[in-house]
């Protein structure tokens, strides 16, 4: 047994033990990466330490959002998300349609994608990630389950895209919201929501959002570490392995919050709440309470 609210181990360095005021949703882990698969359960119960009671694991390939599946299956507060990420966009054809129906119809998967564009790197051509993106978002319709969006350098073509499909989709998100003001109002116009990440507070290529999350409508706002990447460049102690985990999300909200001019209790609860709402997730998880807890340990 593990008691969720001592850290299980000394991984972290006492100035990287947050607890967040109000319990917190990260909209966006990638806990079946395989920088996880020596200590997840640590990692777990350290994301729970730091109240960060709900986790949405994102699935961006098949294989990956069955093993997210499969967690979500024998951990309270985990979910998952199953989609094919725009850099594996070639890959997409009818079978693998075919197996993403199929996973969308798991009561564990909340959302469809990770998907979208990424015209920065073009892992695949710009046509295959358009094709499987469309394709995606006219299983979102089909399922009834909003979207979980990559977009990178691909702001009009996204906005053009949606702007087509938007009446018939139940929601979407622009997870790891980078890009300029210009961008922003163009998915407030389409009412979509946002999902900010420790972005914010990379000083080389982050500050510009500094002054752009106070122009996230509150009830659009999310919050997401994209574990194991985009670890905070200001924390205020160094990781070993430098490998990000939900149990920092408190930092970034504190970060955003900073920014805002609001408090970090209210953004926590606030962007919870938004989250709970969009993903459809149970009311209350609160793991601090023995019987969930023992419930799930197996
Ligand atoms: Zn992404």
């Amino acid at each position: 047994m593990v008691d969720p609210t001592e850290t299980s181990d000394d991984f972290l360095p006492e100035a990287l033990r947050f607890r967040s005021p109000a319990p917190l949703v990260d909209i966006g882990a990638n806990l079946t990466h395989e920088s996880f698969a020596r200590d997840l359960d640590a990692v777990i119960a350290r994301a729970r330490a730091a109240n960060v009671t709900g986790l949405i694991l994102t699935g961006t390939d098949r294989e990956h959002a069955e093993q997210a599946v499969a967690l979500a299956r024998c951990h309270a507060g985990l979910y998952a998300t199953a989609g094919v990420h725009p850099h594996d966009a070639s890959r997409w054809d009818a079978s693998l349609q075919q197996a993403m129906r199929e996973l969308h119809r798991q009561p564990e998967v909340v959302a469809v994608g990770e998907c979208g564009l990424d015209f920065n790197r073009n892992f695949s051509t710009p046509a295959e990630q358009e094709r499987a993106f469309e394709a995606q978002l006219g299983l979102a319709v089909e399922c009834g389950k909003p979207l979980f969006i990559h977009e990178r350098d691909a702001g009009k073509r996204m906005r053009d895209t949606l702007h087509a499909g938007r009446d018939d989709l139940p929601g979407a998100v622009i997870h790891c919201f980078t890009a300029d003001r210009e961008t922003l109002y163009g998915y407030r116009d389409l009412d979509l929501h946002i999902g900010l990440t420790g972005w914010i507070c990379d000083e080389r290529r982050g500050h510009h959002l500094r002054e752009l999350v106070g122009e996230v409508p509150r009830d659009r706002l999310m919050v997401e570490t994209d574990c194991p990447y985009l670890l905070p460049r200001n924390l205020p102690a160094k990781l070993k392995g430098r490998r990000h985990e939900p149990s920092l999300l408190p930092w970034i909200v504190r970060e955003i919050a900073h920014w805002q001019g609001v408090s970090e209790v209210e953004l926590a609860q606030a962007t919870s709440q938004t989250a709970r709402a969009f993903f459809r997730l149970a009311e209350t998880e609160d793991p601090n309470v023995a019987g969930t807890f023992q419930q799930e340990e197996h």
